[in-house]
């Protein structure tokens, strides 16, 4: 654990100390972003003025670019107080299910339903890192159906009833000594050849040991070392224990915060909880993620910076 994540509020009170004001959740985005002291992301100059007209917004002594501790992050011109936005994102990070925005509205007092549903809308499509790292070392990788339903259909269907569609998905997981570590999931459009191979290509790295059922659309990959286990009267969730348990977590959570998962964004329910699994140890990391400040860790921190806050 880093020095950063011990220092991590390690609960609500801690939280609700440290972020009590605008001004505390201001300055720990500075700190974040700026660790070594201010530098304008126009001409790279360290010396700036802080303005008094505009909420933590700094004005470069060079180039007079004027740039706010939120520019380029998902707050930036966002009328939200910040310390909404850092106890959303506190929620979503450390809660092992998630929140839904009805819980989030609730729980933040919020005005609205809608306000609610963009803060978690938004903070949803900050959890892929376009910079993350394929899986690698040993992988396990199968595909499961989930059923969906409509925007129509009842939370909970009369029996016998089986309006719910089906939806597709590819997954994979990374084991290292014995135990999970990351993983992926995609919507496919189908269980073929093309699909299934241009998922577990994207996902890991060259030269991954990969282990999947003998499904002839995993044959002939290029690239990986490839370990495919006739079940036979050997169950799959004994020979592909990691994939399975992560599928049937994923079905559970769906069901239990969304009363089941609905066919639209269905990715972004899908990224969200592949988040939340990847960072299970390193909540600090999760939440800095979330609020846009975990772009210092990705390969190209300056550019990325640069073009987020053009
Ligand atoms: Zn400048």
């Amino acid at each position: 654990m880093s020095v950063s994540e011990r220092r991590f509020p390690r609960s609500l009170i801690e939280f609700q100390g440290r972020f009590a004001t605008e001004g505390a959740c201001a300055e720990y985005l500075f700190e974040r972003r700026w660790p070594e002291g201010f530098v304008c992301p126009g001409c790279g100059g360290g010396r700036a003025w802080l303005l008094h007209t505009k909420a933590f917004t700094y004005e470069c002594a060079d180039c007079g670019r004027q740039t706010s501790v939120t520019a380029g992050t998902i707050m930036h011109a966002s009328k939200l107080p910040l310390t909404i936005w850092f106890w959303a994102a506190f929620l979503m990070a450390t809660h092992s299910n998630g929140i839904s925005a009805l819980q989030l509205q609730n729980q933040l007092a919020l005005g609205s339903y809608r306000t609610a549903w963009m803060l978690c809308a938004k903070l949803r499509r900050a959890m892929v890192n376009p910079g993350r790292e394929p899986l690698s070392g040993l992988v396990e990788a199968d595909e499961t159906i989930i059923p969906f339903r409509t925007k129509d259909d009842p939370a909970v269907l009369p029996a016998g009833r089986s309006a719910v569609g089906k939806m597709l998905v590819a997954g994979a997981v990374e084991i290292d000594g014995g135990r999970p570590r990351r993983a992926r999931l995609k919507v496919i459009e189908s269980f073929g050849k093309q699909q299934l191979q241009a998922f577990v290509l994207g996902a890991v790295a060259p030269h991954t040991q990969l282990v999947t059922d003998n499904w002839p659309s995993y044959q002939d990959l290029a690239g990986v070392r490839h370990n495919a286990i006739t079940l036979g009267p050997m169950a799959a969730h004994v020979a592909l224990p990691w994939i399975h348990r992560l599928f049937s977590n994923l079905k559970r959570w769906g069901l239990g915060v969304y009363h089941g998962l609905r066919k639209t964004n269905l990715q972004h329910y899908l990224d969200e909880f592949v988040f939340r699994f990847n960072r299970r140890r390193t909540r600090h990391a999760a939440f800095d993620t979330l609020l846009g400040i975990g772009t210092r860790t990705a390969p190209a921190p300056y550019h990325v910076l640069i073009r987020k806050a053009a």
